[in-house]
This record gives C-alpha cells, structure tokens and sequence, in this order.
C-alpha cells in the first residue's frame, strides 16, 4: 500500500507541481478531498504561514501533511509582496491583477534591473508527533515589464530568469519542475523522507 501525504493548499496550480515533485511513491491528497476551507495565513513569514497550514491540515485528517508558502521578493521594494504575495492587489485579488499592481509599483524603476527571486517553503508534519520539518528554497531572477508566456500561475509571466532567457511562464511545467524554489525545496522534502521512512504513517 503507498503510503499518503496531504498538501495544504487551495492553488490546484501549486498542488499539481508537487504531485508532479513527489512523484508516484506516494498516495497524493489535497486539503480539497477532505473538504476542508482554506487556511487563512495569519504569519508574518513563509515559514509560519507553512506551518499554520501544514498543522491545521495534520489536525483535521490525522496524516503526514505537508504545508507549502511561497511568495516573490522584489529586492527594491524591501522584499514585497513577500507573504502578501497572493493578495498583493487585495483580498481576493486575480493573478493578473497582482501583476498589474506590481508593475505599477515598479514603474518609477523602469530602465534598472529588477532582481526578485521566488521563495518557497515547506512544512512537514506528522500528527503523531510534535516536530514539524522546515525545507527552503529560492528562485534568483528579475521582474521584467514585457509578460510573456502562459503556463504556470502567478506571477509566472513577468518573472524573467536570465540563465534561461525566458520568463517562468514560458516553462513546461517539466521545466519549471527542475528550477523552481518548489523544485528546490522538494527536493530537501523528499530526501528526508527517503532517509526517515519511519515517520510516514
Ligand atoms: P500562497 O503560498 O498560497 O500564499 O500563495 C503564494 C503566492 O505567491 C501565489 O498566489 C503567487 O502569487 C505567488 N507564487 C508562489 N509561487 C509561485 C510560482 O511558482 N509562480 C508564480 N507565482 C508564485
């Protein structure tokens, strides 16, 4: 029998970037199957807002949980929108939205280099015991005013990585998979599973 994880999260873009990170070894759930509503992220950073999530999720289905908070830095904004990342242009604000708000505020720069990077962090969390694990992982890029691309979700369209010389939307989602920050901090994710089998219920 494979053993089950569940993903806190609403952002079925996000959910299907994980699966698609743990690959087939596990049994896959989001907070979605239990019916569960969303968690509302009151912590002032990734790592609290993963573990408010992953514990609040734990507590309701009694499994591994596995809580996900990510969000873009803009280094001349002092690292907004940061945790505000999704609701950037208000409380049930659209991606495109966000992206407009964005640009806007980064309009008096115009001209310089706008170096942003992707943060992701993922809170592991077992019901049955009391130690959460903590896995980062970071995305250097730029904020770029020409959007291109349409995969992806957020603010995938205006994040342009120089190495690549495309912005994160015009990734597969394969691509995207092998230098995201989620990428990244999965990877952390999965090996500590590999080597820490006995916490898995
Ligand atoms: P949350 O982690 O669900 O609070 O939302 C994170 C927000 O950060 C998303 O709604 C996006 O706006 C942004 N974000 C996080 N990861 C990505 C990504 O991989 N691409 C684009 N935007 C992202």
């Amino acid at each position: 029998m494979k053993r089950k994880i569940v993903i806190a999260t609403m952002n079925n873009h996000k959910a299907s970037e994980i699966k698609a990170l743990i690959g087939d070894r596990y049994e896959v759930m989001t907070q979605a199957l239990f019916s569960l509503p969303s968690v509302p992220e009151t912590g002032k950073s990734f790592e609290e807002n993963a573990l408010i999530k992953a514990y609040e999720v734990a507590q309701k289905t009694d499994l591994l949980t596995l809580g996900d908070d990510s969000g873009l830095e803009v280094d001349l904004l002092g690292g907004e929108p940061g945790v505000y990342s999704a609701r950037y242009a208000g409380i049930h604000s659209t991606d495109d939205e966000n992206n407009k708000k964005l640009i806007k505020e980064l309009e008096k720069y115009r001209g310089q280099r706008i170096a942003a990077r992707f943060h992701s962090v993922i809170a592991l969390v077992d019901p049955s015991i009391n130690d959460p694990k903590i896995f980062h992982g970071t995305w250097e890029g730029r904020v770029t005013f020409d959007q291109k691309g349409s995969h992806g979700f957020g603010y995938d369209p205006i994040f342009y990585i120089d190495e690549l010389g495309c912005t994160a939307a015009e990734l597969s989602q394969r691509d995207k998979n092998i230098h995201s920050h989620r990428a990244k901090a999965m990877k952390k994710f999965c090996n500590y599973l590999t080597k820490n089998t006995q916490i898995m219920k």
